[in-house]
This record gives C-alpha cells, structure tokens and sequence, in this order.
C-alpha cells in the first residue's frame, strides 16, 4: 500500500477487521470533499448524496482487494467518478474546469469507453495483472518527474504538462495558457516524455508505448487521473485557504493557485470548497448517518 498515508493504512486495516469504530470514522474524513466533488457533477443536486453513498458501499465491498497504490481520496473519488459517468449514462465530464472553458461544457460531455455499470470496485481490482504492473510503474515515473520539477521549483514546466496530460489540452492551447510558443510547448513536452521513459524499468518502456502514439498519451491521461501525481495535498489546500501558504516560497502558492483555479482541478476544488464550507454539522451528520445506516450490514456479518 505503497500510495498511502500512515492514517489511511491504519482506518483501512481497522476496517477490514471489522472494527466499527473505524468506519464512521473513514466516512466522516472523506465524506465532505466526495459530496462536494459529486455536486459540482450530479445533474440533480438530490442525486449528490447517493453517488456519495453508493462511492462508500463500494469501498466496502472492494476492501479486500484494495492495495492502496494511489491515495485513499484518490480511490474513492475514482469508484465516485465511475459511478457518476455510469449514472449519467457515459457522458465524461472532465476533470479541469479549464476544458469546459475552452470546449464548453455541453460539447465536452463526450461519451467515453467504460466497463458496464458495476456498484463495487470490482471494475478496479479485476484488471489484467500485467498492464497494471505497467501503470504502476508509469505512475512511479510521473511522480519522479513531477517531484523533480516541484523540487528545482520549475513550476512553469508542471504547469505545462497538467495542461497537456491532465487537462489534455493541445500544444497551441496549451501555449495560449500560459503565454510560450507553440514550439517552447512541444519541446517541453518531448523533454518530460523522454525524462518519463528514463524512470521506467526497461521491461515498461517499450510496451507503455507513450509519446508519439495516441493510445500511449490515453494511457498517461489515465495514470495522471488515477494517481493525481501533481495535485497539491489536502493540508495544503488548507494553509492556502487560510492564506497560510505562501511563507518564503511565493511560486508554491501561485503554482497552487494555478492548479485550483486556473487549470480547475475538480478534486482539488472538491476539497477546497469542502474546506471553504467548514463544518456545518447538522447537515455533515445527517448524511453520515445515511451512509453508516446503508453500510450497516457489512459489519453484521
Ligand atoms: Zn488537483
């Protein structure tokens, strides 16, 4: 459980004991930024609470399985993505507001190719072996060189490629963003592929395919949302909330800036207003009532 934090291990463990003490805990962290995520996307607003609800039910009956190589946020708000497109019958929305400014947003809906519609995880934890040894390893990849840019501070770079992969915007759309030339823009995304492929165990690099291929850069967009390489972390969504942030290191805060409300993260956004809301707690203990009551027999057993 490579991709996960000290506390997201132990309430996973806990759960899988069947320690309820640990899973309204577990609902309780996440439950605020996962409706926050499935309002922004829910057609109708009542339809929120049970794409949240049904993104918990499926952890529960996936937990077995789960191995943890993304973050534990990650996961769910993945199982609650699948959900909301299957619900909403294949229509993709994408993950950065910025698509939807550029595209508008009713063109953006396109249908996207999905396993059938399926409650559980299940579509996550039965994937071929073999290409999930490869995702991992290029999400090993994507991190070592989004940690290499955040480390020389090249913010200007990482800017570049979540406009590219993350967002998947074109080179000139891209180049338009952010102010460089078309050229400046493919040159740094050849540079950032060949750095991707220099971190890949050999035996990954041929079949990953990526770069020069359109299936291989799908593949990179799908790592990306999978794993969220470069999306800043929860706490420091916080401190930039609180104005925090900022301390010695101005490119840090506009970089986030940048991530939230430039490129439009969802997921961030989804913690940001999460956080922006603050604890409003009739209407946080309602809905977790609703949850533990729905999940209740999961721990009768
Ligand atoms: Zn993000």
């Amino acid at each position: 459980m490579n991709g996960l934090s000290e506390a997201e291990r132990f309430l996973i463990e806990a759960v899988r004991r069947g320690d309820e003490q640990a899973w309204p805990q577990l609902v309780a962290r996440y439950q605020g930024r996962l409706l926050a995520f499935a309002r922004q996307r829910a057609r109708r607003p009542a339809d929120a609470e049970d794409f949240v609800q049904e993104a918990f039910i499926g952890l529960l009956r996936g937990i077995g399985q789960f191995r943890g190589d993304a973050s534990l946020e990650t996961y769910l708000f993945t199982i609650l993505r699948r959900r909301i497109i299957d619900a909403q019958r294949g229509q993709a929305a994408s993950l950065c507001l910025l698509n939807d400014q550029l595209r508008g947003k009713d063109d953006n809906a396109a249908p996207i190719d999905l396993p059938a519609p399926d409650p559980t995880a299940s579509w996550y934890v039965r994937r071929d072996e073999h290409r999930d040894a490869q995702r991992r390893a290029l999400a090993q990849a994507i991190d070592q060189l989004v940690s290499g840019y955040k480390e020389s501070l090249n913010f200007r770079e990482l800017q570049v490629i979540e406009l590219l992969f993350y967002a998947q915007l074109s080179n000139s759309e891209v180049a338009e963003a952010v102010g460089v030339s078309p050229g400046h823009v493919a040159s740094i995304k050849h540079r950032s592929l060949a750095r991707i492929r220099q971190h890949l165990p050999p035996e990954a690099r041929q079949a990953a395919e990526i770069g020069g291929t359109s299936g291989g850069d799908a593949l990179l967009t799908e790592v990306w949302e999978d794993h969220r390489p470069s999306c800043p972390k929860r706490s420091t969504i916080g401190a930039f909330h609180l104005g925090t942030l900022d301390s010695g290191n101005r490119a840090w805060h506009d970089y986030v800036d940048f991530h939230l409300h430039r490129l439009g993260c969802r997921f961030c956004l989804a913690n940001l207003h999460d956080i922006q809301a603050g604890e409003d707690q009739t209407d946080q203990q309602r809905v977790r009532q609703r949850i533990l009551q729905s999940t209740v027999g999961f721990f009768k057993r």
